[in-house]
């Protein structure tokens, strides 16, 4: 029997969600809010869906800081930022470790027509060309993909020069990268 699925509370829209669809805040010892990326920090987790509202008013708008009464902070968004920044390089090293990542055009293409990816990263510069040549495929197969990070990031993440485009082999830790992308990506937007 596959486990229940266990439900928290976003703290601004009151919806229940998978705990893995949200993000885990936490206060520290010293009143501090931080993000528990992990979710597994020793204390009380309050947590935020991904609805772009929600994210607006707890993150980008520090409300969850007053709904906690944790210590003000002008970097929040900012140490958000870094903390999912760091998780997605982490999340991308451990699975090009566990060779569940494939990476350059061909490699890419080829994973896409076999049917055994549900997501394409392509870098924020890659050549227009290149991306509707793999776009044609993703539509295809209904495969989401998003942009992010240049290539020169790409190419230190992952090893392979040049690299403008990585797709992630179907996996648990891929599906809860792709969320943590869909989170950094929501709080990034200005
Ligand atoms: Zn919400």
């Amino acid at each position: 029997m596959p486990k229940a699925p266990k439900t928290r509370t976003c703290m601004v829209c009151r919806e229940n969600f998978d705990k893995d669809d949200l993000l885990r805040f936490v206060v520290d010892p010293a009143n501090n809010v931080m993000l528990d990326v992990y979710k597994k920090a020793p204390a009380r987790g309050n947590y935020i869906c991904n609805d772009e509202k929600c994210i607006e008013k707890a993150i980008k708008k520090s409300i969850i800081i007053k709904m906690l009464k944790a210590n003000k902070s002008d970097t929040l968004v900012e140490s958000v930022q870094k903390s999912l920044f760091t998780k997605i390089c982490s999340d991308i090293g451990m699975l090009k470790k566990a060779n569940r990542l494939v990476i350059g055009t061909d490699g890419v293409i080829d994973l896409l027509k076999s049917n055994k990816t549900k997501f394409v990263i392509f870098a924020e510069d890659i050549s227009e060309k290149s991306q509707e040549k793999i776009e044609f495929y993703t539509h295809k197969n209904a495969v989401i993909s998003v942009n992010l990070f240049n290539k020169e990031q790409l190419t230190e993440l992952t090893g392979l020069a040049n690299c403008s485009v990585l797709a992630l082999k179907s996996s648990s830790l891929s599906n809860s990268l792709a969320k943590t992308i869909e989170f950094y990506k929501k709080v990034t937007k200005n």
